[in-house]
């Protein structure tokens, strides 16, 4: 049998939101490469003989330059088995895990992706956000709150519902591009802060007082901004 590399989402934080069959390859893995994201318990679950590497990647903070993670990811695929690339939440959503996966198979590698809970879904839901809500709120995007190119302006799409990932340090300039696609300052948003962790939480905001609240209650990534009226429907839980 060929040896294959499985990219694997952990879901958002919580250990026990990983897929049965991602979890069932996690134990069964020669070797893992993980990130500071990906669930850590999760890395208990492996055979005392498999290899783990940290390849380090949360916001902001790079262990390791994505060529070398994708070098790295190939060096082991020959080496080993089975290989596990571990990412937070979904390994498509904002986490280069097409990347790998493309890189890895012009090289002839065998790769499998294993989705997980995006924490763009997670975290509304675990205050008891929807995202939809049938013939009311039909539309949700998933957006970036951080550009490479810091001038590069943020979207803002014509959708009910938008999540921000990556987006406490760039506040400021989301809020400029949900107010300049038209967007009324009274619209309701919220942040939530580690999602499905012990310690999660979230605060309540306006478009226009959301600045402000993050800076008064301190919130730090990783955190999921949420944008629309299902923010009012969440909190009448
Ligand atoms: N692939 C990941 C996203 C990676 S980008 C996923 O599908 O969830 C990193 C961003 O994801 C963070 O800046 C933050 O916006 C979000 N994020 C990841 N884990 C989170 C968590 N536990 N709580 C809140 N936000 C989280």
């Amino acid at each position: 049998m060929k040896n294959k590399v499985y990219l694997i989402g952990s879901g958002p934080g919580d250990p026990e939101l990983i897929t049965v069959k991602g979890f069932k390859i996690i134990q069964e893995c020669d070797c893992i490469l993980y990130d500071f994201l990906s669930s850590v318990p999760l890395l208990d679950e492996v055979k005392s003989s498999c290899e783990k590497i940290c390849v380090g990647k949360a916001d902001g903070l790079h262990l390791k330059e994505q060529s070398e993670i994708n070098d790295l990811l190939y060096e082991k695929s020959l080496e080993h088995k089975i290989v596990v690339r571990l990412k937070g939440g979904d390994p498509f959503i904002f986490s280069r895990g097409y990347d790998e996966k493309t890189f890895l198979q012009e090289k002839g590698v065998d790769v499998e992706v294993i989705p997980g809970i995006t924490s763009a879904i997670a975290a509304p839901e675990s205050f008891g956000i929807p995202l939809t809500i049938k013939n009311k709120i039909s539309s949700v995007a998933i957006i970036t709150g951080r550009k490479r190119d810091i001038n590069a302006p943020i979207e803002a799409p014509d959708c009910a519902t938008l999540i921000y990932l990556m987006a406490v340090a760039n506040i400021k300039n989301v809020v400029k591009a949900l107010l300049k696609s038209g967007r009324k300052g009274d619209t309701p948003c919220a942040f939530i802060e580690r999602t499905t962790h012990k310690d999660s939480r979230i605060i309540y905001a306006t478009i226009r007082t959301i600045e402000e609240e993050t800076e008064k209650h301190k919130i730090k990534p990783p955190a999921v901004l949420v944008v629309g009226e299902v923010v009012s429907y969440g909190k009448r839980d």
